[in-house]
């Protein structure tokens, strides 16, 4: 943990509410990983306390080694059978409107977990009737893996580039930015009644100038929700912070990705890809 109190004022979070606990003893009971727990997100008292959490499929392990995520990283899990039941019944018993799925990266799957998600999606549509959000891995932008997911029609698809195009071997490491710019164009081209959405860390080096690049690279595939938000250090070993970007520049940022044409644009110290998603998705007006 990166000391508190080496933080700007604008870092801190608050304390847990109430329903904190509801949420943690549901997803424990349905043994279910979170990504809010494993990637040490800073909005998890926030977050679970207004009955909101983003469910981490595919196991806990991750095949890849990004610099900056605290998921696990090692040999994978076999796939559990029963995640997509526990997933929908989890979205059922939180009352989720909206529910945000994501994963680990599977790069041993032959589909990289694509019929997985495949499956969560449909079982939490059936079961619930909400609207459904995936932040997939890239899956190497394979079309048949894409088209499986977007066979059980997610209302959103995100996949995040997390970074600038010449940070990105630094940062992602084994993940490329054409191969993620090309999913998500990929995606808009057989699915254009999707809302597709990506994201970008703020804090690791980069420019306003490539980060203006890497916004109009994402509007030249067509996509349409943005989130940008502070990295933050999960532990020693990951990369460091090389600013933390005061809230105004957030502002301004966010002000000129939505001249640049994103349905919505949430940018703020603490945006994450599923921060408030809910409401980014309302508030760009359901196609
Ligand atoms: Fe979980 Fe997303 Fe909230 Fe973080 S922002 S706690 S990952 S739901
Ligand atoms: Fe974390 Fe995703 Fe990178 Fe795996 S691929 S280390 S889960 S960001």
């Amino acid at each position: 943990e990166p000391a508190k109190r080496r933080l700007p004022k604008w870092l801190k979070r608050p304390l847990p509410g109430k329903e904190f606990g509801f949420t943690d003893h549901l997803i424990a009971d349905l043994g279910l990983e979170t990504v809010c727990r494993e990637a040490h997100c800073p909005n998890r008292t926030e977050c679970w306390s207004r009955k909101t959490a983003t469910f981490m499929i595919l196991g806990r392990v991750c095949t890849r080694p990004c610099g900056f995520c605290a998921v696990e990283r090692g040999k994978p899990e076999p796939l559990a059978d029963d995640e997509p039941a526990r997933v929908a019944e989890a979205a059922e018993r939180l009352g989720l409107k909206h529910v945000v799925i994501t994963s680990v990266t599977r790069d041993d799957l032959p589909d990289g977990g694509a019929d997985h998600f495949r499956r969560c999606i449909l079982a939490v549509r059936e079961r619930t009737g909400a609207a459904v959000e995936v932040l997939t891995p890239d899956f190497d932008a394979d079309h048949d893996a894409l088209r499986t997911v977007m066979s059980a029609r997610p209302e959103v698809f995100n996949h995040n580039v997390e970074t600038i195009n010449r940070l990105q071997q630094r940062v992602r490491r084994k993940a490329a930015y054409e191969t993620s710019l090309e999913a998500l164009r990929f995606v808009k081209e057989i699915s254009p009644e999707t809302a597709t959405k990506s994201g970008i860390m703020l804090g690791l080096g980069e420019t306003t100038d490539e980060l203006l690049e890497t916004m109009a690279d994402l509007r030249a595939v067509g996509v349409d929700l943005l989130t940008i938000g502070q990295y933050l250090q999960p532990s020693a070993k990951h990369l460091p912070v090389e600013r933390f970007v005061p809230p105004e520049e957030f502002t301004e940022l966010g002000r000129l990705a939505e001249t640049m044409g994103f349905r919505h644009v949430a940018s703020g110290p603490f945006v994450r890809s599923s921060y408030h998603a809910d409401e980014a998705w309302e508030q760009a007006g359901q196609q």
